[in-house]
């Protein structure tokens, strides 16, 4: 992974950011390494390989490698599992070939413009119509979203307003009538990564395209956002490696007073403190890491994983870009982009404040 992503990725690193999204070609170049999909049965072109240490190490090996690991994360962390564990047989065959072949790339439709973290808000509405369904709605800040040849839409299946039963995963695929892509929204960081809103203008989804049960989609997505919080906090513990790892560069090299700014105590005590507060990190993810692959990672132990390190990772990235000084506020200084690019670690994903909510509230409070 690691000299794929030198001699494939790296190059390219400034070319895909001008582009805001993915380079497909690099995609399929991805999955021909078996990168893609790997989790998926061999006959449907995976390698059957259900190990999260496999996913960590991408994403790890992306980020230490100065990448954002957001492809490799999307496909292979979030959507993976619904196509691996929730797809029939059926449409196993029809979307999983494309999938692990890196020619197919998948998005999720979960947030609308009015509702976010409260999922029991969503609008969107899919109403059994002869066949299948009519879809209506609209979704926003979906990643991968003006590319995606397959949208996995969070739509209300029963007029019963908040119930857990309500929704449903429906399966859009991209020259659907009635479906549209619109801006691709301007974002803080995170550039190789297109982010859009998809509208649903009475689009018929066939019966065939349901993904699980109706009635199922809400316990579906919550079941699936623990591996994503897992995923994200992976990231993020890995980009504060990093960001510590090109500040100790800086700090010893840079000098001020006569001296390397490194060696100053204030500065030295804070490189010392993030890197025992990671040590710590990385012990705790990697218990988590083990846990997924026994298939036992608690959902709640996920929030709160995924609270503490991203908050971590800000903390980290903003001290390091203070050592850099006014160089750090310069985009041709890697921490400026890391600095940018971890922000939206702390919202996507289920924000902090939701992570502490459902950690919280398993407390019997
Ligand atoms: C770059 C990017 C990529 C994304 N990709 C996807 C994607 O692919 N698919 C997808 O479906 N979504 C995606 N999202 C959406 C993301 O998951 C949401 O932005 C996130 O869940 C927060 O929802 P919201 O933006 O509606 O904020 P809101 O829910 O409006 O929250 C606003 C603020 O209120 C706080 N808040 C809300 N409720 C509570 C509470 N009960 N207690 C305390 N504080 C609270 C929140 O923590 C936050 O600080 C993406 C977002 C971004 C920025």
């Amino acid at each position: 992974m690691r000299g794929f992503l030198q001699k494939e990725a790296v190059p390219h690193r400034e070319q895909w950011e001008q582009d805001g999204k993915l380079d497909r070609e690099f995609w399929r170049k991805a999955a021909m390494q078996g990168f893609v999909g790997f989790e998926a049965p061999e006959e449907f072109g995976g390698l059957g390989i259900q190990d999260y240490r496999f996913n960590a190490i991408l994403l790890e090996e992306t980020c230490y490698a100065g990448l954002l690991p957001d492809h490799f994360m999307l496909q292979n962390d979030v959507l993976g599992p619904y196509l691996f564990e929730l797809a029939s047989a059926e449409q196993q065959r029809r979307w999983l070939p494309g999938f692990t072949a890196g020619e197919l790339i998948a998005a999720i439709g979960m947030s609308e413009p009015g509702a976010g973290s409260d999922l029991r808000g969503i609008a969107t509405t899919a109403r059994r119509n002869g066949d299948g369904y009519v879809l209506n709605g609209s979704k926003t800040f979906i990643s991968s979203g003006t590319q995606a040849d397959l949208v996995i839409v969070a739509a209300r299946t029963s007029d019963e307003a908040r119930a857990s039963n309500a929704f449903s995963l429906l399966v859009v695929e991209g020259d659907m009538p009635g479906f549209e892509r619109g801006r691709k929204l301007q974002k803080i960081g995170r550039a190789n990564q297109d982010t859009a809103e998809l509208f649903f203008n009475d689009v018929h989804v066939p019966a065939g395209n349901l993904l699980g049960d109706e009635g199922t989609g809400l316990r579906n997505l919550m079941r699936n956002l623990a591996r994503e919080r897992l995923a994200v906090s992976v990231a993020a513990v890995a980009g504060a490696e990093f960001a510590i790892r090109i500040t100790l560069e800086y700090v010893k090299d840079r000098t001020a007073f006569g001296t390397p700014i490194g060696s100053f105590q204030v500065n030295r005590h804070a490189l010392a403190q993030m890197t025992a507060e990671l040590r710590a990190a990385r012990a705790y993810l990697d218990r988590c890491i083990e846990e997924e692959v026994e298939s036992r990672l608690d959902p709640t132990e996920a929030a709160g994983l995924k609270a503490w390190t991203t908050e971590l990772q800000w903390r980290v990235v903003d001290r390091c870009l203070q050592l850099h000084g006014g160089y750090g506020y310069m985009d041709e200084y890697e921490i400026s982009k890391q600095w940018r690019d971890a922000r939206v670690q702390r919202i996507y994903g289920g924000s902090t404040e939701i992570m502490w909510e459902i950690v919280g509230k398993s407390l019997g409070l």
